[in-house]
């Protein structure tokens, strides 16, 4: 037998599938060649690993409970040395700033991510849907008649929500146009006031008030008992106001405290 055809009887062997003449061609083959007996051992050493692992697969606790017992992997107090990342991965192939590059990413950029959602609310995208506006980004249907567009908005919805009505004509300021935007999912009705230099745009759309960025400060009006957030960002003033299951965003090129005055004296408390 030559090593060729040994090699192809020691899978073979460390299975016991070999009838006795075979073996005995083998055995006296290994006993000669330093090579195939390596890759015997080899063999065998391997199967009785996987033997062993696919007992380990069946009794996981125990496995667990032994490994977090075991000194080598994770020394106790009294004995600890180095660091803590040298404690967890006393065998960690890479230098230790590609260690911190790697739980940097693991780690801190979805906490990032994350964090950032959360702090983004949809009152803020308000914001941005507004400096859009005027940028000429987001276009907006002019209104001719606001009966008309007031209609087209309660359309858009399915009728689910009309948008909160400001009558601002004693400062000369009318609505001039209206767009629905889609945000996160929820559905914003966008109506455009414009006139002596002013400009007020109110949103609408079904929330509650935790859609109030955490900047806000919180204004409460005992008269109305309602509450108002007030915020700003890129020079525009919101305020942010709940009638019902509706919340109304009104954003504004006027200061915020004259904004909340002009929110306050004309919403009526539902
Ligand atoms: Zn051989």
């Amino acid at each position: 037998m030559n090593c060729e055809e040994a090699q192809e009887f020691i899978t073979a062997l460390v299975d016991h599938q070999v009838s006795d003449e075979e073996r005995s061609l083998i055995d006296s083959h290994l006993k000669d060649c330093q090579r195939c007996q390596f890759s015997f051992e080899q063999e065998q050493a391997l199967k009785r690993e996987i033997s062993a692992a696919g007992a380990r697969l069946h009794a996981p606790a125990e496995l667990r409970s032994k490994l977090l017992s075991d000194r080598r992997i994770f020394p106790g107090p009294e004995r600890s040395s180095g660091s803590w990342t040298e404690r967890i991965f006393p065998a960690w192939p890479f230098p230790r700033p590609a260690l911190a590059l790697a739980l940097t990413v693991v780690l801190i950029l979805p906490i990032l991510y994350f964090t950032r959602t959360a702090i983004e609310p949809i009152s803020l995208a308000a914001l941005e849907i507004q400096k859009k506006i005027i940028d000429g980004e987001v276009s907006v249907q002019k209104a001719s008649n606001p009966d008309e567009l007031r209609k087209w908005q309660i359309h858009a919805v399915n009728g689910e929500f009309a948008p909160i009505y400001f009558d601002l004509s004693a400062m000369n300021v009318q609505p001039v146009g209206g767009v629905v935007q889609e945000i996160k999912g929820r559905k914003m009705l966008v109506t455009v006031y414009a006139g002596n230099g002013l400009s007020v745009t109110c949103f609408t759309f079904l929330g509650t008030e935790e859609d109030a960025p955490k900047i806000a400060s919180v204004f409460f009006d005992p008269d109305k008992k309602m509450k108002f957030y007030s915020f700003s960002k890129d020079g525009f003033s919101a305020v942010l106001h709940r009638e019902g299951k509706v919340i109304c965003i009104l954003v504004s090129n006027m200061s915020g405290d004259e904004l909340l005055a002009l929110v306050r004296a004309k919403v009526q408390p539902s």
